[in-house]
């Protein structure tokens, strides 16, 4: 039992059977297939696990890290969109993670429950149109932490809280979207990827139903590629060339485009899942008429399941907007025109539903500094802008 004073921190989602038989104490061994069923339905109160005897409850609350508190839900979308924030125990650290529902009828045959998570609280990466990269990095997601987006998702589907006609009652789908680079936090990431996919043991989503968004971290990706599940990556590209992307995605300058999309193809060769990229359109940065040209030659033949046109979201103490909508839709018709299977995409709700950090293009920049590599890219830029 720990000291009363010290908070617990146990990841049930990232131990294993031996540390959480260690947990379990002389137990019978079948307790921790209990323990395990638990989780998998997303109830990670010890409180709540009725078939565990009292005193085995309060000895696993002693030790496991306690589930998130739901701080709020917001809706939009006429309810197809739920956003909550999350307040991780015990770090304290505020998560916001996004339901999209997607009733079956129209052109879509199945119905979809799609979880957007983070991975990491802020981000390292500095890119300067992004609010979450010019706040810096506040800290890592641990694997229950990033799980625990889904499973808190899964619980308010499956209790009816969130009920839409038409929609799942379970979480169909999990995109590593939302605040962080994922592979910048790749234990986190890949910890998490295991779980969800783990049929026995975890949450047996299929893998073909994740997506894990990356900027390019090539040592990253090819991890990612080694776990042998057919995730798909969604990179995010945001410029045609090294020398714009260089700017606007600042970790281009150790990973340029060339070995980003060696490795990108190496994924899609391994896994049999075609690569989505995505590309935040910036007014007067990397919309013209030959960013669209350049770009179409950089994906030719590369077989992209999809290219994600994303207008920029403000982003506070950047001037920078989205290009005009008939900008918007030249920018993408010049790449259908070209063969790319290009569609600007609709947002979710007013700020919610773009790459990754995107997401949180209203997040407050609560270290109330903006990284030096944001601030200079912009500078730069703006000094060429048309
Ligand atoms: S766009 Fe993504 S990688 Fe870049 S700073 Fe924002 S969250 Fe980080």
């Amino acid at each position: 039992m720990t000291d009363a004073a010290t908070p617990a921190t146990l990841d049930p989602y990232a131990a294993s059977d031996e540390v959480l038989s260690a947990a379990l104490g002389d137990e019978p061994r079948y307790r921790l297939v209990q323990l395990r069923a638990w989780l998998a339905r997303g109830v990670d109160d010890p409180e709540e696990m009725s078939d565990l005897p009292a005193g085995l409850r309060r000895r696993l609350a002693d030790v496991l890290a306690p589930p998130p508190e739901l701080v709020a839900q917001t809706s939009a979308d006429g309810g197809l969109t739920r956003k909550v924030l999350l307040r991780m125990q015990p770090s304290g650290e505020e998560i916001e993670s996004v339901l999209m529902l997607y009733p079956a009828g129209g052109e879509r045959e199945r119905a979809r429950a799609t979880v957007c998570i983070s991975t990491q609280a802020g981000c390292a990466m500095g890119c300067p149109f992004c609010a979450t990269g010019q706040a810096g990095l506040r800290g890592q997601l641990t694997v229950g932490e990033i799980v625990r987006q889904v499973t808190v998702m899964q619980r308010l589907l499956a209790s009816g809280e969130i009920a839409v006609e038409g929609a799942p009652d379970h979480v169909t789908n999990v995109v590593f979207m939302g605040m962080g680079e994922p592979l910048a936090n790749v234990a986190g990431t890949l910890g998490a990827v295991r779980w969800l996919t783990d049929a026995e043991r975890g949450f047996g989503l299929s893998a073909r139903s994740i997506t894990v968004s990356t900027i390019g971290l090539v040592p990253a990706m090819r991890q990612l590629t080694a776990l042998g599940l057919p995730v798909r990556l969604a990179v995010s590209l945001h410029a045609p060339d090294d020398a714009l992307r260089d700017d606007l995605v600042p970790a281009n300058r150790s990973h340029p485009l060339a070995e980003v999309l060696a490795a990108a193809a190496e994924h899609a060769e391994a896994t049999g899942r075609r690569v989505t990229f995505e590309y935040v359109l910036i007014d007067g940065i990397n919309d013209q008429p030959e960013h669209a040209e350049r770009l179409a030659a950089l994906l030719a033949g590369r077989g992209a399941a999809h290219l994600n046109l994303i207008p920029m979201n403000p982003t506070p103490g950047v001037s920078w907007t989205a290009p005009p909508v008939a900008a918007q839709r030249a920018f993408c018709r010049r790449l259908t025109d070209a063969g790319l299977p290009a569609t600007i995409r609709a947002n979710r709700g007013t700020d919610i539903d773009a790459a990754c950090g995107q997401l949180y293009a209203t997040y407050q920049l609560r270290s109330g500094r903006i990284l030096p590599a944001a601030i200079g890219a912009a500078e730069r830029l703006d000094g060429t802008r048309r």
